[in-house]
């Protein structure tokens, strides 16, 4: 089956300075795959030109069969089009409780006030309540938003994504400040979550991406570096010299 992204040699220079430099990288329509570099490798700004927020110098990128050609796209553009985008930072709606934060989600709203003039149909609370059990917070569908962990805050907002029913959905290290409950749950969440849709999370913590158990990119100044398993990747001898052993 064809990939439902298919990126080939894309290059991106800031001011002359080349940030993305003859990058290629597909994924399949049910993939987990994680994205590791050191800093300054180009991961955000892959994903800029993912969600067509920057466009690329050259090369071409193919989403569920078509090129992209239209770049600078909002948000909600990029969510119509199937593509969610989790930040590090999770953005929740603090004042609203998980319902309503979730029923903002499914209703692509986002003022939070919106949601005294919802109200939640038989549908939307059949769905809602299966988002929370995928995300975990069943039990919490009735707390403010405000009084959750920093890691349910997160699930949150991955059950807020998975609202609008991406197609690839990209995560900016969920791990990062989570305890390690927390990380166990999440991998589990990501896992659940790529056996519909494509994931690609970017990670720092060697440990969670070894419990991601998926296909790994290594990239550097701007290209892959090395793929494969991790120990794959961790084995090979470019990766070590860049990354690893430093
Ligand atoms: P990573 O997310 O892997 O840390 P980035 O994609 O943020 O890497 O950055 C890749 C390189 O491109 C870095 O050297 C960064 O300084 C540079 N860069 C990124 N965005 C811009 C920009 N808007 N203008 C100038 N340089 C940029």
């Amino acid at each position: 089956m064809n990939p439902l992204l298919e990126v080939s040699g894309v290059s991106v220079s800031f001011d002359g300075f080349r940030a993305i430099n003859n990058l290629s990288f597909r994924i399949g329509r049910a993939e987990l795959r994680a994205i590791i570099g050191p800093n300054g490798a180009g991961k955000t700004t892959f994903m800029d030109i993912v969600t067509g927020k920057t466009a690329p110098d050259s090369g071409s990128i193919i989403w569920d069969g078509s090129r992209r050609s239209v770049f600078a796209r909002s948000e909600a553009r990029i969510a119509r089009e199937g593509i969610g985008r989790k930040f590090q930072k999770p953005t929740v709606f603090e004042e609203q409780t998980v319902q309503e934060n979730l029923l903002l989600a499914l209703k692509a709203d986002r003022r939070p006030l919106a949601v005294l003039r919802y109200r939640a149909s038989r549908p939307h609370l059949a769905r809602i309540e299966e988002l929370a059990g995928e995300v975990g917070l069943s039990s919490a569908l009735q707390r403010r938003a405000g009084e959750l962990s920093h890691g349910q805050k997160q699930w949150l907002e991955i059950g807020m994504l998975l609202a609008q029913e991406p197609r690839l959905l990209l995560v900016d290290e969920p791990a990062a400040g989570m305890t390690p409950e927390e990380r166990e749950q999440t991998t589990a969440i990501l896992v659940a979550a790529a056996k519909t849709r494509a994931v690609v999370v970017v990670e720092h913590d060697m440990d969670f991406v070894r419990r991601l158990n998926c296909r790994v990119t290594v990239l550097h100044e701007g290209a892959v570096l090395a793929e494969g398993s991790l120990d794959h990747v961790t084995a090979d001898q470019a990766v070590i010299d860049v990354y690893l052993g430093r």
